[in-house]
């Protein structure tokens, strides 16, 4: 009998009144793995009724009290880390240390939200005006919503929750429909490590549970991480009804080579951004931009390496590169494949045919390469989201970086080079969110902010650090007086300094 997950609801599972399931897999063996439980309007009801009747009292905490919650529950993934990452291996695929790394980002973040004591102090001005002062405040909003994709089960939630938490407000996630168990693993250890039942809940569904959350007027913000179309669909919904929404969308990293960067050095690095987690990584670079010289030398380098790829199961510690998330996604990124060919581009490894013995109903796909892509092309344009990496040709840093500017996608960017002009006019030229500078994947640590630029990110604000604080409270300005004596009667004019 497969199991049957649940909602986590005021602090304890509930099993939700749709009727409507989705499976569960485990993408290394192809085997349903779990039936989930995928919410409608009146699930969502129940879940953000649970977190509207927790607020009043959650918001009232004193925030360091509320950090203390925080510093126990870090305490507690730290120690659950191991069965954490196997939960992650199982419904993601990814490999075990990549897994942990990623938990490791979401630990860091939790870090980050144990300051929030320091990080809500507001600002003072003495004397704004004759015997007035004035100060500012930060409170929190109410109820705040996360939708999160299947590629980071721990990291991409605790973007959200623990700062979102921290700041006094409630919180209802609504993770991927694909890797639902890790959501479900931290909201007890939330529990365990003390939160207030409801502050915290876990909403699984698809679209429609998204949808109900959207329209929910109970619902002040909402942070979406995901694909560009569905991030553009919550930005317009979720503002047209009022809310504060941030939605990071999909990418198109570019990493530049130039002719005179340590060439060893950028093929390591493109390997792992390339192939790691089987490039289902909003950062992972997708396009090597090959400067002169650059091109024959970086493609040298790389084909072997590609085609030496360790691929299995993300438990068996010998893998480097784990399936994909579905049977669907591996046959579209193969489609991906395929069109690259007929578009002119030279498949250079091919990752096709790949079948790993004792795991032929994996969702595996080798990893590709491609050189001489071109900008016309689908598969330049387009996010694939998977192990297929392509070399574009370029003749000079400026047609690089036009190259990498043009692009609608603008999350993160990098170049390498041992030339410090060539890394500074790239810095300061290029139109993306994240930059590197001999970093392929630059993702900024928690105390910074993450957040894509153009196509890559819908709304204000990017995700944790400064701005994090910012979009999870609300700005009040005071001013004030005690004036005594006698009243100097109304006045119709302005008030000013003087
Ligand atoms: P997705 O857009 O399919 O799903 C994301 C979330 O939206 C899920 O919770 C899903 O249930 C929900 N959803 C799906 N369709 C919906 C609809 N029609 N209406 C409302 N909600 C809907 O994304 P995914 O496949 O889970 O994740 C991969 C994508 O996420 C890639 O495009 C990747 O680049 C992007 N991503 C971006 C970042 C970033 O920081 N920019 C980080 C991680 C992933």
């Amino acid at each position: 009998m497969t199991r049957t997950l649940s909602h986590f609801i005021g602090g304890r599972a509930v099993a939700g009144s749709s009727g409507r399931f989705a499976d569960v897999f485990d993408p290394a063996t192809g085997d349903v793995t779990a039936r989930l439980p995928l919410a409608d309007a009146a699930d969502a009801a129940v879940a953000v009724a649970a977190a509207e009747a927790a607020f009043p009292a959650w918001a009232a905490t004193p925030p360091v009290v509320r950090a203390r919650v925080l510093f126990r529950f870090r305490e507690l993934v730290e120690r659950h880390a191991d069965s954490l990452v196997r939960i992650i291996v199982s419904e993601h695929g990814k490999v075990r240390e990549d897994a942990r790394a990623a938990l490791m980002r979401g630990i860091e973040v939790v870090e980050f939200a144990c300051g929030i004591p320091h990080l809500l102090k507001g600002e003072f001005s003495e004397a704004v005006a004759g015997e007035t002062d004035s100060w500012s405040l930060r409170q929190p909003l109410g109820v705040a919503a996360g939708i999160t994709p299947f590629n980071f089960p721990a990291m991409v939630p605790m973007w959200m929750f623990p700062l979102a938490i921290a700041a006094g407000n409630t919180f209802v996630l609504k993770p991927s429909e694909k890797v639902p168990s890790c959501a479900l693993r931290l909201a007890e250890l939330l529990h365990e490590a003390g939160l207030p039942d409801g502050v915290f809940n876990v909403l699984n569904g698809d679209g429609a549970a998204v949808d109900a959350l959207l329209a929910d007027p109970r619902v002040q913000a909402v942070s979406f991480v995901g694909s560009t179309p569905v991030a553009r669909h919550v930005y317009a919904t979720g503002s047209a009804h009022g809310k504060r929404v941030q939605a990071l969308a999909g990418a198109k990293n570019h990493m530049v080579v130039m002719p005179d960067a340590d060439m060893a050095q950028a093929a390591d690095a493109l390997m792992g951004a390339a192939y790691g987690s089987a490039g289902e990584r909003c950062m992972a670079v997708a396009v090597a931009v090959a400067v002169g010289s650059a091109g024959d030398a970086i493609r040298e380098r790389l084909a072997p390496r590609v085609r030496a790829l360790k691929v299995g199961p993300g438990l068996d510690p010998e893998s480097e590169m784990g399936p994909l998330i579905s049977a669907a996604h591996r046959d579209r990124v193969a489609g991906y494949v395929d069109l690259g060919i007929a578009e002119g581009a030279e498949l250079v490894v091919d990752g096709r045919n790949l079948s790993l013995q004792g795991y032929e109903n994996g969702f595996f796909l080798g990893g590709c390469l491609f050189d001489h892509v071109r900008p016309d092309m689908r598969i330049y344009q387009e996010e694939i989201f998977g192990p297929v990496l392509g070399i574009v040709r370029a003749d000079a840093l400026d047609d690089a970086l036009s190259l990498v500017n043009r692009h609608p996608y603008g999350n993160g960017a990098a170049i390498f080079t041992r030339d410090g002009d060539a890394a500074r006019a790239f810095v300061s030229g290029v139109a993306a969110g994240m930059v590197g500078v001999n970093v392929a994947i630059p993702v900024p640590m928690a105390f910074m902010s993450f957040g894509g630029w153009k196509q890559s990110r819908f709304g204000d604000l990017a995700v944790h650090g400064k701005e994090g604080v910012q979009f999870y409270t609300r700005l009040k300005t005071v001013t004030a007086r005690w004036p005594s004596g006698t009243t100097a009667g109304a006045r119709f004019a302005m008030p000013t300094s003087a």
